[in-house]
């Protein structure tokens, strides 16, 4: 028997507006964009912000192209979830068969969704029309407190509070439950309840974390955004088994994001802050969740020696001290084998021994965790880092 494991990537996690600020290309400038495929090869994707052009330019089709379907799930009409739409590339191929859903939004009436294609697809505002787009689209209203079923996964709507409405889904598959709530914010009694019968026993929580806890208060209180704050509590209390911080305010950079995660992690266990290209595998034997980063963006690397000293937290949230020699190193990191797992986007602390005009001299890094790997050396990983400092 074979295990069944889904496949999470995160193709855009920013929220509102994509920034291409180098301050935050770390975690990634993209507006939302996820991608499930489920156990059963059915390819789900969240919402259509410009993460989706990049999913467009890798695209193979779902299931070995044998029932090439996709499931798109839109959340709602801002623009940070539609604007990828006319730059995914598979919409523009005539055997690719797409069916979405959304809500029907009183300001659109009917086919809701096929409006918002066709106006944003408008002339002047785009150069070519909407008969270009040869892929079969299907579109599917959905209203929140429907479920309904795509293949073995089960999908539910609920209604979540925000400026013009949102949909939550949770999307439940043989290996595990996936519960996407982004464009949210606490306060609304009965939409709160929403969120939490959305993350209820999830395995991936994907919540909302916008704004500090402070904003929230004050500056940005009725904006429709939530904090990391307000994910640690929902998840804590509906035994939610990973949170994932989402929709980053485009005024957040890495650092800003680094100390929001390490708040977060003070609060609840299990926490990553999505980043893009991150990839969540559920239902893998012996670890319920895995979250990777595979082919990290790196610069040119230059072979190296470098004796150095790690220390972080492990996967276990266990500190951990290890000697060991630096070989792969660029201007903005490294890649060290270790025998200890860290946690991945945690900080690595690296003492490296290099030549200096006094002799050997000790240079102190601090690191971040991008990229974990097998090693070619035996009970080891590959450790890709980047320097922060
Ligand atoms: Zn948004
Ligand atoms: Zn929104």
């Amino acid at each position: 028997m074979t295990v069944p494991i889904a496949k999470l990537s995160f193709w855009g996690v920013r929220g509102s507006t994509p920034t291409v600020d180098p301050a935050t290309s770390r975690y990634g400038g993209n507006t939302p964009c996820l991608e499930l495929i489920a156990p059963d090869g059915t390819q789900f994707i969240l919402d259509c912000g410009t993460g989706l052009r990049m999913l467009g330019s890798r695209w193979a089709a779902p299931n070995g192209g044998k029932t090439p379907e996709t499931h798109i799930l839109v959340t709602h009409y801002h623009w940070d979830h539609i604007q990828g739409i006319p730059f995914f590339s598979p919409l523009y191929v005539e055997s690719n068969e797409f069916h979405f859903y959304s809500f029907r939004s009183k300001f659109l009436g009917r086919d809701s969704l096929k409006q918002v294609f066709e106006a944003q697809m408008a002339l002047p505002y785009f150069p070519v029309d909407m008969s270009a787009m040869s892929a079969k689209r299907k579109f599917k209203e959905v209203d929140g407190g429907d479920s309904f079923n795509v293949g073995e996964n089960k999908i539910t709507a609920r209604w979540l509070n925000h400026p013009q409405g949102c949909l939550g889904f949770r999307i439940e598959t043989p290996a595990g439950t996936v519960a996407y709530a982004t464009d949210n914010e606490p306060g609304d009694a009965k939409l709160d309840e929403s969120l939490r019968e959305l993350a209820a026993g999830a395995d991936i929580f994907i919540n909302d974390a916008q704004f500090t806890p402070e904003q929230l208060e004050t500056t940005r209180k009725g904006w429709g955004h939530s904090s990391w704050l307000e994910g640690t509590k929902v998840a804590r209390q509906m035994g939610a088994k990973t949170l994932v911080l989402f929709h980053h305010d485009p005024d957040s950079t890495d650092r800003m994001l680094d100390s929001i995660l390490r708040q977060a992690r003070e609060e609840f266990d299990s926490v990553f802050a999505a980043s893009e290209g991150m990839v969540i595998t559920l239902g893998a034997p012996g670890d319920r969740v895995q979250a990777h980063m595979p082919g990290a963006r790196t610069a040119l690397r230059r072979e190296a020696q470098f004796h150095a000293k790690v220390c972080g937290v492990t996967e276990g949230g266990k500190d951990f001290e290890e000697e060991t020699m630096v070989r792969d190193i660029s201007l903005q990191g490294a890649l060290i084998s270790l025998k200890h797992l860290p946690r991945l986007q945690s900080e690595l602390q690296v003492t490296m021994e290099a030549p200096g005009t006094d002799g050997v001299q000790a240079m102190n890094l601090r690191g971040y965790v991008v990229r974990i790997d097998a090693a070619p050396e035996k009970g080891h990983v590959a450790v890709g880092v980047v320097f922060t400092d």
